[in-house]
């Protein structure tokens, strides 16, 4: 079929022209008819605005200007920037172009007439301020009437050899285009048909037509992605039959009493989901959301503990060795006492002590194995394995989680932990059927963590606060962005800051230097001279960001806090205020633009980290901090997540409903296959 031909079949496209097509990731005609315009970019020509008539409350608008003055500046961290002055007869506006986008403002010239979308809001002068620009020649419009698409450019590639080339496809289209929804769907949701939508998203007949094309490709994208999910997660589910538990014995009582602390009311209804879902035949697919600090180990320890408590072995699989030994200790703190033997694997192993555990494993000795992705090899066997957990799981692919769960002949239980607040619609996109117990807030007498916002200039007032802290007996860690020093990047890197603050304000004080680029061992006996108090001060990259737990370190210095993600931060920042003391968490920041500050000042007024996600994806857009590939899914083309809510739970309950119809699946397959390129199913029959 022509879908998948190469562009080149096209009317008046070359090798020259498909190999700048390609760039934007453009091959066949099938690819060319899913570049839809940009989010929002169409050009209304039978409404354009006069300049005095500009909205400038920031909403998305076209209008028409004639340039007047192209000149350069430097913004905040002296971020190189262009502005273009345009006017008309009712006045002027500023067009402000930065990084990549500069490279277009570079052609104009002054006396060009434009056609410009972009963001309005007031200006400091007379002039309105215009971001997120876009503009072309406005003579290359004089043929187009109507709504017409503006798509992503790159290279020589213009608006109007895109609509020219889209336009010729579509012809192709118009001769044979099979649908790409199940027929009954389209009929019963009222769908624009596959045609018609493809039509209107690039040529809408009007507004209407258009938002109805675009939702019903977000269906369709939705609808079929749940498909893919429920059916493979059925799959995995029922294929191999569950492992009962019986419900809590002495062991599991014993421990609970002789724990140091009570167990918060969140944590004992987790618990008691975790609990009852063992209990049952089926296999528990539980992902266990708990904000950092919230005590999710507690939680994971009794889960292990009620596997051992039948019988059974279990495992525990943590992202970094740091994490994996630290869940050692404590595990091993809490479970060994009473008989319940836990024993450590990690990649770093000598080859005997590796041989000998593995052995211990198989003939059933250890109970509890904690460990790294080594945990995933090959030779790595348990004798009667019944949960499986696994720690920080967004690191974790949905591959990964099915290879450890696939190391017993029965499906095991699967415990997912995560502290990545996951708001509840990607949750339900991206874990499907999937159970999930949420732990909000943190355990009681652990005083909130005082967050305080200041610019660079007080860096050595806020250096000198940390050395009273180590003079009080405490720990501080120090964050930067950066490894070493980027000409790239003008951000201050743990190498100088290190360097910086040996030479001048810990000269008598233990400190250490952390980051990724070290090796394992390394590492760890970093981390370990840290949590022992030897080292006092750790300047370090983002590598300490996932649940180290260290109680008597009460300060935590970020520098360029404005390069990070709020519920980055948010993660950092829950690596201190993990004791009885009071913490503080310091962010520095050399950006001096309102928006910036704006973020900070948000992390400064909440510790939810449910809502600090929310926030971060206000901001900043879903793409950014919960990239689907993060999970093992693929990217998304036209949904959103946190937009289609409702598109989602209704797709949910359709394609559930959908599944259960006879050969359901054949169908449904080729479509799931046609939207995800073949990638889905690699994804799940592993
Ligand atoms: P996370 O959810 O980030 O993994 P942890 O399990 O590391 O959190 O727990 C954080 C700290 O809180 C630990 O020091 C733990 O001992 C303590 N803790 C856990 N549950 C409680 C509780 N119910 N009461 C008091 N302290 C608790
Ligand atoms: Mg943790």
């Amino acid at each position: 079929m022509w879908w998948k031909d190469k562009v080149t079949i096209l009317k008046g496209i070359g090798a020259k022209k498909a190999e700048e097509l390609a760039a934007v990731g453009i091959f066949t005609v099938g690819d060319l008819l899913e570049y839809y315009p940009r989010q929002g970019a169409y050009l209304d020509y039978s409404r354009l605005k006069k300049i005095k008539e500009l909205d400038m409350d920031g909403t998305k608008q076209v209008f028409r200007g004639e340039v007047y003055g192209v000149r350069n500046g430097y913004g905040s961290s002296r971020r190189a920037y262009t502005v273009v002055t345009v006017r008309d007869e009712t006045g002027y506006a500023n067009l402000y172009f930065f990084m990549g986008q500069r490279y277009a403002a570079k052609k104009l010239k002054n006396g060009m007439e434009l056609i410009i979308t972009g963001r309005v809001r007031p200006g400091r002068t007379q002039a309105k301020s215009v971001s997120e620009v876009t503009v072309q020649a406005a003579d290359e419009e004089n043929h187009a009437p109507g709504i017409v698409p503006v798509y992503a450019l790159a290279g020589n590639l213009t608006q109007n050899n895109l609509r020219k080339w889209v336009a010729e496809a579509l012809k192709l289209a118009q001769q044979e285009l099979p649908e790409s929804l199940p027929q009954n769907i389209v009929e019963e949701c009222h769908l624009q048909n596959r045609l018609t939508a493809l039509q209107n998203i690039h040529f809408p007949i009007s507004w209407e037509a258009l938002a109805q094309a675009k939702h019903r490709f977000v269906f369709e994208e939705l609808f079929l992605l749940q498909c893919g999910l429920l059916y493979y997660r059925q799959q995995s589910h029922d294929s191999r039959e569950g492992i009962k538990h019986g419900a809590d014995g002495t062991l599991l009582k014993e421990i609970i009493a002789n724990l140091p602390f009570v167990l918060t009311p969140q944590q004992q209804k987790a618990w008691q989901e975790i609990s009852l879902d063992m209990q049952d035949k089926k296999p528990m697919h539980r992902i266990l959301q708990g904000d950092v600090g919230s005590g999710k180990t507690v939680i994971s320890a009794l889960a292990l503990a009620k596997a051992k408590e039948n019988g059974y072995q279990s495992c525990i699989m943590a992202p970094t060795e740091i994490l994996a030994t630290q869940h050692y200790q404590t595990l091993t703190e809490y479970l060994e006492p009473f008989g319940v033997h836990v024993g450590l694997l990690t990649g770093g192993m000598r080859t005997k002590a590796r041989r000998n555990l593995l052995l211990e494993l198989e003939l059933g000795m250890i109970d509890v194995l904690v460990g790294t992705h080594a945990l995933l090899e090959e030779d790595v066997r348990f004798a009667n394995l019944s949960l499986a957990v696994t720690d920080e799981q967004h690191r974790f692919g949905v591959e990964q989680r099915a290879r450890l769960a696939n190391k017993s002949q029965n499906a095991p239980d699967v415990l997912v932990m995560t502290a990545t607040p996951i708001p509840r619609t990607l949750a339900l996109t991206v874990y499907g059927d999937l159970d999930i117990s949420v732990m909000k807030g943190r355990p009681p007498g652990r005083k909130p963590v005082q967050t305080l916002c200041y610019t660079d200039e007080r860096r050595r007032e806020v250096y000198a606060g940390m050395v009273r802290q180590v003079k009080a007996g405490r720990q501080v860690y120090v964050v930067c962005p950066l490894i070493e020093h980027s000409e790239a990047m003008e951000a201050h890197s743990a190498e100088n800051v290190f360097a910086e603050l040996k030479a001048d304000f810990l000269q008598d004080i233990p400190c250490a230097l952390l980051h990724g680029r070290l090796k394992g061992a390394e590492k760890e006996a970093i981390m370990e001279a840290f949590a022992a108090g030897e080292i006092k001060v750790l300047v370090s990259t983002t590598v300490i960001e996932v649940g180290v737990n260290v109680p008597n370190a009460t300060l935590m210095i970020i520098e360029n806090a404005e390069r990070f993600g709020l519920a980055q931060l948010h993660q950092l920042r829950g690596r201190v205020g993990r004791g009885s003391e009071q913490s503080y968490c310091v962010l520095l920041t050399s950006a001096d633009n309102p928006d910036s500050l704006a973020r900070l000042q948000v992390l400064h007024d909440s510790e939810d980290g449910f809502y600090l996600a929310e926030k971060d994806l206000e901001l900043r857009g879903v793409g950014q901090l919960f990239g689907l590939r993060q999970h093992g899914l693929p990217d998304l083309r036209i949904a959103d997540i946190m937009r289609d809510t409702e598109t989602i739970i209704e797709v949910r309950r359709l394609a559930q409903r959908q599944l259960q119809r006879p050969n359901a699946w054949q169908e449904l397959r080729a479509l799931v296959d046609m939207q995800f390129g073949g990638r889905f199913g690699m994804i799940f029959n592993t």
